[in-house]
């Protein structure tokens, strides 16, 4: 199963992500964290990133897509994957795709997680990265704003698109997910471990 976790920063992705890989027994891939990791170490990709990462810009989406092509190629998550921050513009959402078939493989679901401005505001003062100071947050929301509707719009087109109302708390919110899981991803979820 390849779900894709899609939202405004701080809806709660990375949250509801974590639920699902330990439900599903599935790992979970962040771009977000994939930079941040990088970031720390040092690494030739975390210079690449950093900029991007410190001032809420996104990642040039060649830079994205080969991490995630990398990390999909990759054991771990050859049975499936939950996709958290990516895709996050058109043409990441088409490299998935394509990266994806040929493998023989595609995304079953994406789950659109839709939760207030103002509650996204106070969830990411409360959380207190090192990006979610209140610039960043609105440069990061502006950046979502705009790349948004495309990536919506294709996978609508595919039928796969879910939105969910994401204004509530942890537990309710994963358990609408999985009620989606369910109806949609029958055989697959035939897999889930609890
Ligand atoms: P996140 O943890 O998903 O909020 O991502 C943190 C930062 O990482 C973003 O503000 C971007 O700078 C970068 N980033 C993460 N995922 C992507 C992506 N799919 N495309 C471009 N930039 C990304």
């Amino acid at each position: 199963m390849i779900l894709v976790l899609f939202g405004a920063p701080g809806v709660g992705k990375g949250t509801q992500a974590q639920l699902l890989a330990e439900r599903y027994g599935i790992p979970h891939l962040s771009t977000g964290e994939a930079f941040r990791q990088a970031i720390r170490e040092g690494s030739s990709l975390g210079e690449q990133v950093r900029h991007y990462v410190d001032n809420g810009l996104l990642v040039p989406d060649e830079l994205v897509t080969a991490v995630v092509e990398q990390a999909l190629e990759a054991p771990p998550y050859r049975n499936g994957c939950i996709l958290d921050g990516f895709p996050r513009t058109l043409t990441q959402a088409q490299a998935l795709d394509e990266l994806l078939a040929r493998s023989g493989r595609h995304v079953d679901l994406v789950i659109n997680l839709i939760v207030s401005e103002e509650e996204i505001v106070r969830r990411l003062l409360l959380r207190g990265r090192p990006d979610d100071t209140e610039p960043v947050i609105r440069q990061r929301l502006h950046v979502y704003n705009e790349q948004t509707q495309p990536v919506l719009d294709y996978y609508a087109c595919q039928g796969k698109l879910i939105a969910i109302d994401g204004n509530a708390d942890i537990e309710t919110v994963h358990q609408r997910i999985v009620d989606i899981v369910s109806q949609r991803v029958p055989v697959r979820h035939a897999t889930e471990q609890s």
